[in-house]
């Protein structure tokens, strides 16, 4: 099967740069083994909230140059700060014509509401989420954070703690009791965020839903739910709003995470939409070279077919997505046997502190400034990588981990769009 480029890695890094690629008229496969870091996450996209040194971002466009006299391996470093500051404007345009309407911009973070009820600086937000801005307080002196009866993936009465205590608020908690949910609630293991959503975005439960919240919400004059509520669309959250007739807003629940999942579901959609293939459960295993160029990709479903593309992109993740592996003899990337950045004593990997920056956050593969991965420090010609398979950055303490699968896939995707035009 030949394309103009594959993609290893159906996460953000991968789709992002795939949908950018078809957009610029470019045939694309991504191949994916299994779901991606966006079913685990808030929903939310981290830009830059804080520098190397502990500082505060407000404006990540803005503190692009100090990053880059902290962190010269930094992927936004290798980039440059003209560009990364460019591209984070095209990454919102990108996610708009996906259709997923967010909040925030690259000019300053702002503070979402995390399902702790704490607040934490990000960039951009799903619009169900709530959001403050820095050093700002919630509109509402009155709230109600409303559990679901016997749903154990996300605890009102923390939120409603430290919401109170952190904003000064009142901030009171009840369950929702919903029938429809009876059949799920009787299998725990099935009583899941995206589960209930599936039910509760079916237009003929929104009556009997909002009696309830409005039931238990009494007086609150705001609202925080489960992110329970519209798998597809915004359109669940807006009806529900409308028949309750008060702000209402999701928090992000444990995993799977109904709000990463529409940011997934998006860019695959537009990515098909744009005639590019996805090939779920899929998994490269090992390439063909001709000298430094990859002529061939071997995939476990494809077994000894190879597919054929100009350009490779890796786009496969950190440990958490096998995109690294660690091994008693150290820490490799398991496809192409790319150079990594690590550190050779073991004992040098964690930090005792659970809290404390972790330094193998920072291990992934060695890029040139173009992104090119480095292969016992040449550059292969026709390989890139993109997210968090690359090394440099701590997505965690830097809070920069969808920033950099996002401007480093439209990185890419010009420096491909730009090569095939200049042959
Ligand atoms: C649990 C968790 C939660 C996070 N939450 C947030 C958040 O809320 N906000 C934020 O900004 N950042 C968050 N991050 C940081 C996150 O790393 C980035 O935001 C971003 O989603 C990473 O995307 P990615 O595409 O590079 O990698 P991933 O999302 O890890 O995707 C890699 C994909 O590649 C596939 N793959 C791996 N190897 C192969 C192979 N050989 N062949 C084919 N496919 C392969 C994997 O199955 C996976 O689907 C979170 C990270 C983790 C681990």
């Amino acid at each position: 099967m030949q394309f103009d480029v594959v993609v290893i890695g159906g996460g953000l890094a991968g789709l992002s740069c795939a949908v950018r690629l078809a957009e610029l008229g470019k045939r694309c496969a991504v191949v994916s083994s299994g779901q991606s870091a966006l079913y685990f996450s808030s929903g939310s996209l981290d830009l830059l909230a804080q520098l190397p040194d502990g500082t505060p971002v407000a404006s990540p466009a803005a503190a692009l140059p100090a990053l880059a006299q902290q962190a010269a391996q930094h992927p936004y470093s290798l980039i440059g700060a003209t560009q990364v500051a460019r591209l984070a404007t095209e990454a919102e345009q990108l996610l708009q014509r996906c259709g997923l309407q967010m909040q925030g911009s690259s000019e300053q973070n702002h503070l979402r509401v995390t399902p702790l009820g704490t607040s934490r600086a990000t960039w951009l937000s799903p619009q169900a989420i709530p959001v403050l801005p820095l050093a700002g307080k919630l509109p509402w002196q009155n709230i109600a954070v409303l559990g679901i009866e016997g749903f154990l993936d996300f605890q009102p009465q923390m939120a409603a703690s430290s919401l109170a205590e952190e904003q000064g608020i009142t901030a009171a908690v009840e369950f929702l009791h919903l029938p429809v949910l009876d059949r799920l609630r009787n299998n725990p293991s099935e009583f899941r965020a995206v589960n209930i959503a599936r039910v509760l975005d079916l237009p003929e439960h929104l009556a009997a839903l909002a009696e309830e919240v409005k039931r238990q919400a009494g007086e609150a004059e705001a609202i925080f739910l489960p992110a329970c509520l519209g798998l597809e669309s915004d359109e669940p959250l807006m009806a529900l709003r409308q028949a309750v007739g008060k702000p209402v807003f999701l928090l992000p629940t444990l995993p799977p995470s109904v709000l990463g999942m529409r940011l997934h579901q998006a860019l695959r959609q537009r990515l098909q939409q744009l005639g590019g293939v996805f090939m779920p459960g899929d998994t490269v295993l090992r390439a063909r070279f001709d000298g430094q160029r990859i002529t061939g990709l071997y995939t476990r479903n494809h077994t000894d077919i190879p597919l054929r593309a100009q350009q490779v992109v890796l786009a496969s993740g950190s440990f958490f997505s096998n995109g690294l592996v660690a091994d008693f003899t150290g820490v490799r990337e398991p496809v192409f046997g790319l150079d990594v950045f690590s550190k050779t004593e073991r004992a040098d990997w964690c930090q005792p502190d659970l809290f404390a920056a972790q330094p193998y956050l920072q291990f992934g593969v060695q890029t040139d400034t173009q992104l090119r991965a480095l292969k016992q420090g040449e550059a292969i010609a026709n390989l890139y990588a993109v997210g968090a398979v690359v090394g440099g950055y701590d997505p965690l303490q830097q809070g920069c981990g969808a920033g950099v699968s996002l401007i480093g896939a439209l990185h890419v995707a010009q420096q491909i769009a730009a090569q095939e035009v200049s042959v």
